[in-house]
C-alpha cells in the first residue's frame, strides 16, 4: 500500500516525460464558456455532453490577459491529458501530478509572453508562498512552469 505524499512532491523529470509525451490533438476543440459565477479564474469540467473551460471573465481581466492565456491553456490542459481519467483521481498524488502536467503542458503550449506573465504573476508576493491546494506555493509553480519551457 502507497503511502500518501506532501503536496508538490510530484516527481519534475516524470511530469516532463509525460507532458512531452502528449502529442498535440489536431481537429481538437473544447468550447470556453463565461462564467461569472466561477470562484476562479478558469476551470475545465467534463459535462454530460462533453468538456468545456468555464472562464470568470472578471477575474481574467484583474490578472491580466497573459496570465488568463496560460490559465486557460493550463485548464485545456486538463483535458487533452485526460486528467478526469481514474487514474488521476484514485492515484494517491494523481491530483498533484494532474497539476504539475497542467502547468508543464500549458508552459509549453502558451505564448512566450503568456509563460512570463504567467511566471511573475506565480512568483508575486501574494503568491509566492500560498499554497492551493494540489497546484502547490506559487513559487513552486512557477519553477515548473520555467523548468518546462526552458527558461
Ligand atoms: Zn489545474
Amino acid at each position: 500500500m502507497g503511502r500518501a505524499c506532501s503536496r508538490g512532491a510530484v516527481s519534475l523529470a516524470a511530469v516532463l516525460t509525460i507532458a512531452a509525451a502528449a502529442a498535440p490533438a489536431g481537429a481538437y476543440v473544447v468550447p470556453e464558456i463565461p462564467a461569472p459565477w466561477l470562484d476562479d479564474i478558469a476551470a475545465a469540467v467534463v459535462t454530460t455532453t462533453g468538456p468545456v473551460i468555464y472562464v470568470n471573465v472578471a477575474r481574467c481581466k484583474e490578472v491580466g490577459a497573459d496570465v488568463c492565456a496560460f490559465v486557460r491553456q493550463h485548464e485545456h490542459a486538463h483535458i487533452r491529458l485526460n486528467h478526469a481519467s481514474s487514474f488521476y483521481t484514485s492515484y494517491v498524488n494523481g491530483r498533484a501530478l494532474a497539476e504539475a502536467e497542467a502547468d508543464c503542458w500549458a508552459a509549453r503550449n502558451a505564448l512566450l509572453i503568456q509563460v512570463k506573465a504567467a511566471v511573475a504573476h506565480f512568483e508575486s508576493p501574494a503568491l509566492a508562498t500560498l499554497e492551493v491546494g494540489d497546484h502547490g506555493t506559487g513559487l513552486q509553480r512557477a519553477k515548473r512552469i520555467k523548468a518546462c519551457r526552458k527558461l
